[in-house]
C-alpha cells in the first residue's frame, strides 16, 4: 500500500498515511485532528518515477569557447 505524506496547514505538522491509491485524494486529518491538510508530493516507492530535475546542475557548455568540435569544421 503506498504511503502518502500530508501537511496540516493549521498546525504545520507533517504526517504520513498508508492508504490505497484510490483514497489518495481523500481528505486526511492530522494527528491533532485538524482537517485543513494538503497532500504533499512525496516520493512514492511503488513504480513511480518522479524524479525532480529542477535542482540538477546540468552544466551546458555553450559553443564558442573553443572546446566544441562541431562548428569548427572537423565534424562535417
Ligand atoms: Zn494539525
Amino acid at each position: 500500500m503506498p504511503r502518502y505524506e500530508y501537511r496540516c496547514r493549521t498546525c504545520g505538522d507533517t504526517f504520513e498515511l498508508n492508504r490505497p491509491m484510490a483514497e489518495s485524494a481523500a481528505p486526511a486529518s492530522c494527528p491533532a485532528g485538524h482537517d485543513d491538510t494538503v497532500k504533499l508530493l512525496s516520493t512514492v516507492a511503488v513504480g513511480g518515477v518522479s524524479r525532480a530535475s529542477a535542482a540538477a546542475p546540468a552544466p551546458a557548455p555553450r559553443g564558442g569557447g573553443g572546446g566544441g568540435c562541431c562548428g569548427g569544421g572537423c565534424c562535417g
